[in-house]
């Protein structure tokens, strides 16, 4: 087979998955081949399973309806994997984003890397087994990483959150190990793949995804493109710094806004100033029922967020910014604590929306296992 042929089977593929049902005729007018070629084509990806005919398209003109054709989604699939500071979370996904099978494992903070990794391969081997399905039937692994990270190598370099995870050759280790092909990702590029394959981003070519965590960060799409940064760390913009501020961040540095605004920040500074041990649940309680300390504090916290949130959007012009579920915490005063904030210190007015990721913890690791779908229909992302 010729390696123009594998280009074009390639686009055939690409293209069924992007239009969900569509017909030989379609894939003809789009692609510019050959009527011939389109019928071997799709004639071969029907054998290897990988495309089905689903019935016909609704008549419009005369003549006879046309056969649509869509991705079968459970004919391949794709483990994401993410690790967090004391948490692996792995997931296999379909074409559809549906999740097959999930595994997680908590792991204590004195663990070394070589004992990490181990967890990391024993929590995919325990899903994929769990899972029955064969492994030649899963096409990869989208590792994400906590911190700067070597894409190309598939080296994970350093993390501040996760100090021991250092100098580790990931995917070479992964794929020794478990016979898979793996790449790897950092987390918040991870999170925004994810809305850009199933979520608020889906169809959306310029957007940017705040993480509200333990950990404040954004994923940033650009014309349908990731920004990566050099060490896969772009958008790390829970490090701002607010020189005034004396709050120290993880990161060693003071008056990030991380340290300022994440909900482990927010509980610390509700416990220092009202003096009592409030989970992000029971401030919003307390919030809701009227207590005018918190409803300050809370107040001052999300001025900050929204200055740093403005000052993304007059950088990188998004037309949608898709704010993270944590924020349903405080659902009664987006809109005037934050989003009303952020408008004012926008310096240009448009028709930016907001909107609230419906995914939940499995958003990393989707992520992850969108990067390995991105790879085996090779899109540009
Ligand atoms: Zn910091």
């Amino acid at each position: 087979m010729s390696s123009k042929y594998l280009i074009h089977k390639n686009n055939v593929l690409k293209v069924i998955y992007q239009n969900e049902n569509i017909s030989r005729k379609k894939l003809h007018d789009l692609l510019d081949l050959r009527f011939a070629t389109i019928t071997n084509i799709t004639k071969e990806l029907i054998e290897e399973r990988l495309i089905e005919e689903i019935g016909r398209e609704k008549s419009i003109n005369k003549g006879r309806p046309h056969t649509l054709l869509r991705i079968v989604p459970n004919s391949r699939f794709f483990i994401g994997c993410e690790l967090e500071p004391e948490k692996i979370l792995s997931l296999i996904l379909n074409f559809k984003g549906e999740i097959i099978s999930k595994e997680e494992v908590d792991f204590g903070k004195d663990i070394g890397k070589e004992e990490i990794l181990n967890e990391i391969v024993n929590l995919i081997k325990k899903m994929v087994a769990k899972s029955k399905i064969e492994k030649n039937r899963i096409f990869g692994i989208g590792f994400v990483d906590p911190g700067i990270i070597d894409i190309e190598k598939g080296v994970s370099i350093f993390s501040t959150i996760l100090p021991q995870w250092k100098n580790v050759n990931t995917k070479q280790y992964i794929e020794e190990k478990i016979g898979i092909e793996t790449f790897i990702i950092g987390t918040s590029q991870a999170k925004v793949l994810s809305e850009r394959f199933f979520g608020e981003g889906k169809e959306k070519d310029d957007f940017i995804f705040i993480e509200f965590g333990e950990g404040i960060g954004c994923g940033i799409m650009s014309k349908g493109r990731i920004v990566h940064g050099i060490g896969g760390v772009a958008g790390e913009f829970g490090h701002i710094q607010f020189p005034e501020r004396t709050e120290v961040c993880n990161c060693g540095k003071k008056g990030c806004l991380e340290a300022i605004v994440s909900i482990p920040s927010i509980e610390k500074k509700i416990k220092e100033i009202v003096g009592k041990d409030l989970k992000i649940k029971e401030i919003k309680e307390e919030f809701d029922k009227g207590d005018e300390k918190i409803k300050e504090i809370l107040k001052e916290v999300f001025e900050l967020f929204s200055i740093s949130i403005s000052n993304l959007i007059n950088l990188l012009n998004p037309g949608l910014v898709i704010l993270d579920k944590n924020f349903l915490f405080f659902k009664n005063l987006l809109n005037e604590f934050l989003i009303e904030n952020i408008k004012k210190h926008m310096v240009y007015q448009y028709d930016i929306k907001f909107e609230i990721s419906k995914f939940g913890e499995e958003i990393g690791a989707i992520g992850g296992a969108c990067l390995s779908m991105s790879k085996f229909l090779k899109l540009d992302i």
